[in-house]
């Protein structure tokens, strides 16, 4: 192989790869999609591509198709310098996410990318996203990659992929990073934000595939009913519960509630406290509607998105179930998902 930058592209699905069939868009795979993308002939990178056969609307996205993707990045991690993985965006957040905590002392570009028109329409954005993301995937100054770290680039934004969420279903500037800085802009020229960015680990690269789910999500909203909150915590499937909580982690005081999760805590389970709002971080005890989580020892997730705490979790618990250790993890920053704020 020649001092070009090396690049495995992944397909595993999306609308980047999608066709309009009837009154729906389904996935095509990709050999016809490499021929709606011409100009990889022309770019100065060795390519190659691994496309999923079927390719899936990420809805369709599960861990057992992260350890997939984890299986084939570990298979080409020496032979190539960079990774691009064309992925729905419907839950490219979560995949991202999973994938950077499955990829422990990752020092190689991993981007992910897709669209939100399929690449046979006119005005289609499938286009610039991959080839830019190519070009970031195999950046390097002096030998060593610019962006060793799991990300997503979308609509000119480069993003660490634990801190990013859908938060568009239309515009083309479909993903935001709520609570980390961007780590790179494109414009005429891609501008990498080096302050922000890992510095990629020097020990080998190290892969986490136990996974497990039992793991619940349970929103709260004014009026929730005790049918609703029994679902989950009077559910013995569930070793941790994730509350997502109002603004910085509060929530009702009503005491049939609380003698709820009082014995769900009192199992030995696990709850874990995120909130509803995008932007900022749990601090529980600023309110007096979060102190009872301070009582119970609930586990705040700081400043971590959702899709980050809920995969988090699922890998942590593959591990272990118990809450002490768990706790101490958790509140460990794998790679950049994570700030710890009190006040
Ligand atoms: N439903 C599609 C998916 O996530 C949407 C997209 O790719 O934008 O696979």
């Amino acid at each position: 192989m020649s001092n070009r930058s090396a690049i495995l592209i992944i397909f595993t699905g999306g609308t980047i790869g999608m066709i309009k069939k009837v009154n729906n868009y389904v996935p095509i795979n990709f050999k016809e999609l490499v021929k709606y993308f011409p100009e990889l002939d022309k770019l100065n990178y060795y390519l190659e591509i691994i496309g999923f056969n079927p390719p899936i609307d990420s809805a369709e996205m599960n861990p057992k198709i992260w350890i997939k993707i984890v299986e084939i990045i570990e298979k080409n991690y020496t032979k190539f310098d960079g990774f691009v993985i064309l992925h729905g965006t419907d839950t490219m957040a979560y995949t991202a996410s999973a994938i950077s905590f499955m990829l422990q002392n990752l020092n190689k570009p991993i981007v992910f990318t897709g669209s939100q028109l399929p690449i046979g329409v006119h005005r289609t954005d499938a286009k610039e996203n991959l080839i830019t993301s190519i070009e970031i995937a195999g950046s390097r100054s002096f030998g060593k990659a610019n962006v060793p770290e799991v990300c997503i680039y979308f609509e000119n934004q480069l993003m660490r992929g634990n801190r990013t969420h859908k938060s568009s279903s239309n515009e083309f500037n479909a993903f935001s990073s709520n609570n980390y800085p961007i780590l790179a802009r494109a414009g005429i020229d891609i501008n990498y934000n080096q302050n922000v960015i890992s510095n990629g680990a020097l020990k080998t690269l190290k892969i986490h595939k136990k996974i497990k789910n039992s793991v619940g999500l349970l929103k709260l909203f004014p009026g929730i009913s005790k049918e609703n909150v029994y679902c989950f915590l009077r559910n013995d499937f569930f070793d941790a519960i994730i509350l997502q909580t109002y603004g910085c982690g509060n929530t009702m005081q009503e005491n049939w509630f609380i003698d709820e999760l009082k014995s769900f805590n009192e199992k030995g389970k696990i709850l874990i406290n995120a909130s509803q709002c995008e932007t900022g971080n749990i601090v529980q005890g600023r309110y007096q509607t979060s102190q009872v989580f301070i009582d119970l020892e609930v586990i705040s997730s700081y400043d971590m998105t959702l899709e980050s705490v809920v995969t988090k979790t699922m890998l942590l618990l593959g591990d272990s179930t118990n809450k002490k250790l768990f706790k101490e993890k958790f509140h460990q920053s794998f790679c950049g998902e994570l700030t710890k704020i009190d006040k």
